[in-house]
């Protein structure tokens, strides 16, 4: 396959550093340009950065000079991943996609837009055809994908087999989310040392709706019918650095004979793009483990290149019906591998092409 070429917006972050790592090594896509605020701009990616990644920043990556996050600037590239913070997503993205760029983004703005896929290969992949309703240009090349919030991600990947033998009526969940879930410089030392903090703004809302669009159908008109059951968050900050946990309860439609059929649910559940070879995707989506102790976030968010889901905990719940804990590591399977994912299920169907 002839390599693609992409650009980074938002390369400075938290979630742009953890692209920049992944796609040095990815064997399609090769980063050519690197996007951020006007604080950055005008750099060497070396110096505008605070490098957190626990490798080396590579040296070819350092000297690359730091655009501003204008089309302009990013002409030579067949695509973007954004990493950028909402408060300015929404102009920047839309700019791009205008301008026959395609984005693939981790940002919130336009994850509930009905014309735009919130997409997790292994849940969705047919909601990638909501991208032919798009407007962005008149001949459909630019375009907008994006991944879910980093909880909703383990939650839904977790929920599915479920969903799909059981059926759901109600979802109850707390989730302990690590400190790098709050990008860089994130949550201050004196708050999160030795504390959890009880409350993350703007969080639950999002936990509540994506993962109801995920679990839609698509219909005849090219748009998705949402799941229907409540979901109700408790978000919390924990002192982990990467890695969310949920803890999770859920009442299901139909009852299962015993806690072994839902486990059975769970281990026989298959990937539908197992078979498709794309880099990114985990050899094992799910895993679920049946010692008590797992899975922990120093243990286990690594796990598959940090793309696996790890599941345990799975018993009869004496409130709902069952009750389990999920755990993903939310800036790789949670932001920025969740998004080379995307970017790899859309080539592979044909929506980007290199030049
Ligand atoms: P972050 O560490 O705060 O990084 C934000 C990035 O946006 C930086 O590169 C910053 O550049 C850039 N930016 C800020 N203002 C800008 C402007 N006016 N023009 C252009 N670029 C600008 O945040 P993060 O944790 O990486 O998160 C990035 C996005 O991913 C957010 O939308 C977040 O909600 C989402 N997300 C994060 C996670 C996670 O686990 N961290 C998970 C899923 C989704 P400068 O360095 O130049 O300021």
């Amino acid at each position: 396959m002839n390599q693609f070429n992409v650009g980074i917006l938002g390369a400075t972050g938290a979630v742009g550093q953890k692209f920049v790592r992944l796609l040095k090594e990815h064997p399609w896509f090769t980063i050519r340009k690197l996007g951020a605020s006007e604080r950055s701009a005008d750099q060497k990616y070396w110096e505008a950065v605070n490098w957190i990644e626990d490798v080396p920043l590579p040296q070819d990556i350092a000297d690359i000079d730091v655009n501003r996050c204008e089309p302009d600037a990013f002409e030579e590239v067949d695509f973007v991943f954004s990493g950028l913070d909402s408060s300015v997503a929404s102009e920047i993205e839309q700019n791009f996609a205008q301008s026959g760029i395609p984005v693939i983004s981790n940002a919130k703005n336009y994850r509930m837009d009905d014309t735009v896929p919130l997409l997790i290969p292994e849940i969705n992949p047919d909601h990638i055809n909501l991208i032919r309703s798009q407007t962005f240009t008149e001949d459909h090349s630019g375009w907008i994908v994006t991944n879910p919030n980093c909880v909703c991600i383990p939650l839904t990947m977790a929920l599915k087999p479920v969903y799909d033998q059981f059926g759901l009526e109600a979802v109850n969940l707390t989730s302990l989310q690590a400190v790098s879930g709050a990008g860089y410089p994130g949550v201050s030392s004196m708050d999160i040392l030795g504390n959890v903090i009880p409350f993350i703004n703007g969080e639950e809302g999002k936990i509540h709706l994506e993962p109801l669009k995920l679990l839609g159908k698509i219909n005849e008109a090219n748009s998705i019918d949402y799941a229907k059951f409540p979901i109700q968050a408790t978000a919390t900050r924990v002192p982990t650095i990467n890695g969310h946990l949920l803890s999770i309860t859920a009442k299901l439609s139909d009852m299962p004979s015993d806690i072994q059929e839902v486990k059975q649910a769970i281990r026989n559940w298959q990937s539908p793009i197992a078979e498709l070879g794309l880099p990114t995707a985990p050899a094992n989506p799910i895993k679920l483990f049946e010692n008590d102790y797992y899975p922990q976030p120093r243990l286990h968010a690594t796990t598959d290149n940090g793309m696996q889901l790890s599941m345990g905990r799975l018993r009869n719940s004496r409130v709902f019906d069952i009750s389990f804990v999920a755990l993903a590591h939310n800036t790789i399977r949670g932001a920025a591998g969740g998004a080379v994912l995307n970017a790899e299920l859309l080539v592979k169907k044909g929506y980007l092409n290199n030049t």
